[in-house]
């Protein structure tokens, strides 16, 4: 079996740049992915909404991002393996310059392993509310449906959290009116965002308040909600709700590679993005050091660090990164 310079788990946006930056460098890699579409939780989890903080984009929807990363990542011809998770990993030498990776499905090998599995399966927390399993995916709703469908609709956000003031941002335009619910008086998420809300002349802040019970036959009807201080309950008209608790992070078979874990996330030396395995790097949510922050910015920051040490870790002769256009032998657009 021939093995490849590096194995990339996960094929996110931060394991798409890295399959880009490996290549820039000399190195060949397979992006392993564990759902049938690349992406990761820009595609799966918010395709519309507009994403603001990425350097050399003013704005741009997550889907489009995602298209750009895989078109990117496509010009340097990884391997790539979809619809298959890793389930483990295997160092063949003790030096660890050769590991085995399989799905089950599949079995790969490579010099070195870069994890960049973000939260692992998207798996989203529930709205603990009588009625809710019944409408999930019909009025119910934790990954978003194309924003086109909240168009004139009188739509329910729960959540106090950054997935709950980003979902209400992105659908606010669209709905007839929106409403934002939250069981504690003060929201979690970004200053900048909570304002935008309180601003918006579409939208209504109701806190404390919880979801009781949603109501409806085959579509929903009516939510019944309980303002938290005094118990009160109240019925409201409307056509959607939207469960913005966040995700359950579930890294699954990661959590028995051996791995230094913290959490839901993996341990590594920010100065090279090393995990405590020889030769196995972590880059992106799943990575974790002080002062950490998890975005896309920081992510692709990651991958420059760890490509540069995987480099010198696979040839220890070669120090730091050239610039691209210094490079010889790439694929040029
Ligand atoms: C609602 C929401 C809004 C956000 N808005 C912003 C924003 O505006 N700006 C910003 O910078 N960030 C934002 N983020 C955060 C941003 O999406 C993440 O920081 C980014 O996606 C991390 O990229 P990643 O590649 O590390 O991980 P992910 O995007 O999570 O990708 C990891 C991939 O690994 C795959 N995977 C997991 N386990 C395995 C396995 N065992 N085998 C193979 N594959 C596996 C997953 O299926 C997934 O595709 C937002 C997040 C959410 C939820």
């Amino acid at each position: 079996m021939d093995a490849a310079d590096l194995i990339i788990i996960g094929g996110g946006p931060v394991g798409l740049f890295g399959a880009a930056m490996a290549r820039l460098h000399g190195m060949s890699s397979t992006v392993i992915e564990s759902l049938p579409e690349l992406g990761g939780q820009l595609y799966a989890l918010y395709p519309e909404k507009p994403i603001y903080d990425v350097a050399g984009f003013y704005g741009i929807s997550g889907k489009d991002l995602a298209l750009r990363l895989i078109d990117q990542a496509e010009h340097f011809s990884p391997r790539f393996v979809l619809g298959e998770a890793v389930e483990s990993i295997t160092a063949l030498q003790e030096d660890g310059l050769l590991y085995e990776v399989s799905t089950g499905l599949s079995t790969h090998r490579a010099r070195a392993i870069l994890i960049t599995v973000g939260i692992g399966a998207f798996v989203p927390r529930k709205l603990p509310a009588q009625g809710a399993d019944r409408f999930e995916g019909a009025g119910v709703y934790y990954l978003m449906p194309p924003l086109e469908h909240f168009r004139d609709r009188q739509v329910l956000v729960v959540g106090g959290g950054d997935t709950a003031l980003d979902w209400t941002l992105a659908i606010a335009p669209k709905s007839r009116h929106l409403t934002l619910i939250h069981r504690r008086s003060q929201f979690r998420g970004q200053e900048e965002s909570i304002r935008l809300i309180h601003e918006s002349p579409n939208i209504t802040v109701k806190t404390p308040y919880e979801l009781v019970r949603i109501e409806g036959d085959h579509q929903i009807q009516a939510v019944v909600v309980k303002e938290v201080s005094s118990g009160a309950e109240e019925r409201w008209a409307i056509d959607d709700v939207v469960g913005g608790l966040g995700f359950l992070p579930s890294l699954g078979p990661v959590k028995t590679w051996g791995l230094n874990l913290e959490g839901n996330t993996i341990v590594v030396d920010p100065s090279s993005m090393a995990t405590n395995l020889p030769g196995v790097y972590a880059a992106g949510d799943v990575a974790q050091y002080p002062g950490k922050v998890k975005l896309i910015a920081t992510g692709f920051g990651e991958i420059g660090i760890a490509i540069a040490q995987i480099r010198s870790y696979l040839d220890p002769t070669k120090h730091g990164l050239p610039h691209s256009t210094n490079l010889k032998g790439i694929p040029r657009p």
